[in-house]
């Protein structure tokens, strides 16, 4: 069944109001009072104060298409098919409601019957946590399924931190043997081991337990239900795409770069291909999040969306793109979701002017910073070397603002092989002389705090020099 992106998150909709659920719009990627996240990164993350008792929904069944953003997934953008930093999670809710049984069996409803999706049972998989032997009789006894299509692992166990928690058992796809040869030597290449072959479409999340922010667990007086489904993965299933990128969510974005690179064509090298993949799903986080009310600056949020950009302007580099551009796709991806996000056409301007100037700024120091990187690799070239030294990284990264994990890539494009632990020795050389420099003023407080966010990520390790990681003068 061929749909479009948009007829799938409608689709999705209506069949959870015709079950009686509540649509509720798709909140903010900002969080609203809730200074554990930085931004939202599921459909749930939205409806917390329901989940944790605080707040009573008039109507205890909730759905939902939530825009989301996910940093810890920024480096396998543009190298799997299916991970992107900001993605749609389409949603259903019990609050204290419905439980395993309806949650499951809807589901399976909705991705089987032709009515609504109409995907071949035969090609879906699903996992359980081991100790879950109710929702394992469920997709036995009530769906039918096989002992080979229902796999245990033990890691299905769904906790965002503070608020609820509990088993969940996560529905895959099995795109086919035709994707093996991506998938090959993975370890994970089996039902319910996660790649490019077994696509994780689906978590359903039983929530049974309050993770308090004290570290322990106790029931919850009425047992939950949140599940969350990639949009982008679904449709790259219903449109026959290998990647999510081949959808009508990405491909316009990705035209359009075409058009901006004059030299360079989608679909016709690997690495190439990275890059366009990359900036189409950069330019649509940071247009959601700049709409949104996020704006670039040097932590925080503004400092993901600072380094968003700067990745995405160092890929348009490689598509022989010299000049600010991803303003220019602004409008593109305004169109592509404006039926279900008006948002962000209604901000066309502002949004286009943001992201302008702060592409137009790192130009500046990017050329230079690209001129010491090619005389240096011209330098060790000549001298036969074949690995660049973790202090040409850091230098780069100090003077110049250069994402290190950029520097280290293009290195890597040219040969080269990277000193990274050479570069951490220097970063934490600078750090010790930092805090020696800090000592005696006042907590960082909240920036701290967000910072540590950050540094999960390696990718945002390092780079700015007023932030906690970084010198200050
Ligand atoms: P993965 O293992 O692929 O990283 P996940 O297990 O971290 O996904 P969940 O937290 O279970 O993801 O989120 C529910 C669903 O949201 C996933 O099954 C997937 O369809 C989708 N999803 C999660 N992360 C991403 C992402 N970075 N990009 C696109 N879709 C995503
Ligand atoms: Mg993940
Ligand atoms: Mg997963
Ligand atoms: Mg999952």
């Amino acid at each position: 069944k061929k749909l479009s992106s948009n007829e799938v998150r409608q689709l999705f909709l209506d069949f959870f109001e015709s079950k009686g659920h509540k649509v509720e719009p798709s909140a903010s990627l900002v969080p609203f009072e809730d200074p554990t996240l930085l931004w939202i990164n599921s459909g749930v993350a939205t409806l917390k104060k329901y989940f944790d008792g605080s707040v009573i929904p008039e109507n205890p069944r909730i759905t939902n298409a939530q825009k989301s953003i996910r940093t810890n997934d920024i480096e396998n953008v543009g190298k799997t098919a299916r991970h992107h930093t900001l993605f749609e999670m389409l949603g259903n809710f019990s609050i204290g409601e419905y439980f395993k049984e309806e949650a499951i069996e809807w589901a399976w409803e909705f991705l089987t019957e032709d009515k609504w999706l109409g995907l071949d049972p035969e090609k879906l998989y699903v996992t359980v946590y081991p100790e879950d032997t109710e929702a394992k009789k469920i997709w036995k006894e009530k769906i039918g399924l096989t002992d080979d299509h229902i796999v245990d692992v033990a890691d299905n166990f769904w906790d965002i931190g503070a608020g609820p928690s509990g088993p969940d058992s996560e529905i895959f796809y099995d795109r086919g043997e035709a994707f093996n040869d991506l998938a090959e030597n993975d370890p994970e290449n089996y039902p319910g081991g996660e790649n490019e072959r077994w696509l994780e479409i689906w978590n359903l999340v039983f929530s049974e337990f309050n993770h308090k922010p004290d570290g322990t667990y106790e029931p919850l007086p009425n047992k939950n239900i949140d599940t969350g489904m990639g949009l982008e993965r679904v449709v790259s299933i219903l449109q026959d795409a290998p990647t999510n990128f081949e959808t009508d969510l990405f491909m316009p974005i990705i035209k359009k770069v075409e058009t901006l690179s004059e030299t360079k064509k989608y679909g016709k090298n690997p690495t190439d291909d990275i890059s366009f993949k990359v900036i189409a799903d950069h330019v649509r986080a940071v247009s959601f999040a700049i709409g949104d009310g996020a704006l670039p600056s040097n932590e925080g949020r503004g400092y993901v969306l600072r380094r968003l950009l700067r990745r995405a302007v160092m890929h348009g580099k490689k598509l022989g793109i010299d000049e600010a551009f991803m303003y220019k796709l602004v409008p593109i991806v305004g169109s592509i979701m404006d039926s279900f996000y008006p948002e962000i056409l209604e901000q066309e301007d502002f949004i286009i002017k943001v992201i302008k100037n702060e592409e137009e700024r790192f130009h500046e120091t990017i050329n230079d910073g690209l001129t010491i990187l090619n005389e240096r690799i011209t330098e060790l070239k000549e001298k036969g070397e074949t690995s660049i030294a973790g202090s040409d990284i850091f230098k780069l990264y100090d003077t110049y603002g250069f994402p290190v994990e950029l520097t280290e890539e293009y290195a890597q494009d040219e040969g080269f092989n990277v000193d990274h632990e050479g570069f951490e020795k220097e970063m934490t050389a600078q750090r010790d002389r930092a805090r020696a420099a800090r000592s005696g003023e006042k907590s960082m407080g909240v920036q701290t705090k967000l910072f540590s966010d950050l540094k999960e990520d390696s990718i945002f390790v390092g780079y700015d020099k007023t932030t906690e990681m970084g010198t200050l003068e």
